[in-house]
């Protein structure tokens, strides 16, 4: 697991071990001091990274809330600015109705209005978002011009083989959404939805060939984006996921300082 990112210097931070980073943690230090410009220690922009199925969307949204910070997933963004048919919403519609990946240049735009919209001491957690160098180039811009930056990157990991077989326990619940596995949040009844009693199914995106493939994708895009950050003063820390969700929980309390 540690191999791939051996070439950063980062290491998994298994339980009880805490991330090493090294040479690239004292060069961002050093530039930290030498041009940041002062401001609140508690005000952060994180943004979580990690494979589909490690539980970005669960440990994003507490640690948001535990940080008093506003949690941003685009999936979100992007559904919630369809449902309520604003300008961004009904262009993004059309690409999905095309079938179409909807372009960076719109998603950024959602995250600007979202950041627009946040007094200055509020802090931000970046739920898988940006995948790409070119979207962490824009997301750098839209921050540039609040005056804020990337202050840290978690990157939660697990082995494919875990990620794999928890996405294949996942189901959803037809109606009202609600997110179960079978392995380890089971309903009640089998196939039944605790909340509103709805049908449960596996949702396309969690069939084991279409999680192989985002996963291959994962991989391939991080790499460049780990290499973007650490040549900027964000802090970057690994946290092993492949865990129960409150170890995972009190390493991110851990890096994170919450
Ligand atoms: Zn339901």
């Amino acid at each position: 697991m540690g191999s791939q990112f051996g070439e950063t210097g980062v290491d998994v931070a298994g339980p009880g071990a805490r991330p090493a980073l090294h040479g690239s943690k004292a060069r961002a230090s050093a530039r930290l001091s030498s041009c940041r410009r002062e401001r609140g220690p508690a005000v952060v922009v994180v943004i979580l990274l990690g494979p589909p199925g490690v539980g970005k969307g669960t440990q994003g949204a507490w640690l948001a809330e535990r940080a008093g910070a506003r949690y941003v997933a685009t999936g979100d963004l992007l559904r919630a600015a369809c449902r309520e048919g604003t300008e961004l919403g009904r262009r993004a519609q059309g690409y999905m109705d095309r079938g179409e990946l909807v372009p960076d240049g719109l998603i950024i735009e959602l995250v600007r209005q979202v950041l627009s919209g946040l007094s200055p001491d509020t802090g931000v957690v970046f739920d898988g978002f940006p995948r790409t160098v070119p979207q962490a180039d824009m997301l750098a811009s839209v921050l540039g011009d609040v005056d804020r930056q990337v202050d840290r990157v978690i990157v939660l990991e697990a082995d494919d083989e875990v990620l794999l077989r928890r996405m294949a326990g996942r189901r959803s619940c037809r109606d009202c959404g609600a997110v179960y596995n079978i392995h380890f949040n089971a309903p009640r009844k089998a196939g039944a939805c605790d909340r509103c009693g709805g049908e449960l199914a596996r949702r396309r995106d969690d069939d084991p060939a279409t999680v192989r493939r985002r996963l291959k994708v994962y991989r391939k895009d991080t790499m460049p984006l780990i290499q973007f950050y650490l040549g900027t003063s964000a802090r970057l820390e690994q946290v092993a996921a492949d865990r129960p969700v409150d170890k995972v929980r009190d390493a991110l309390q851990e890096v994170t300082g919450t």
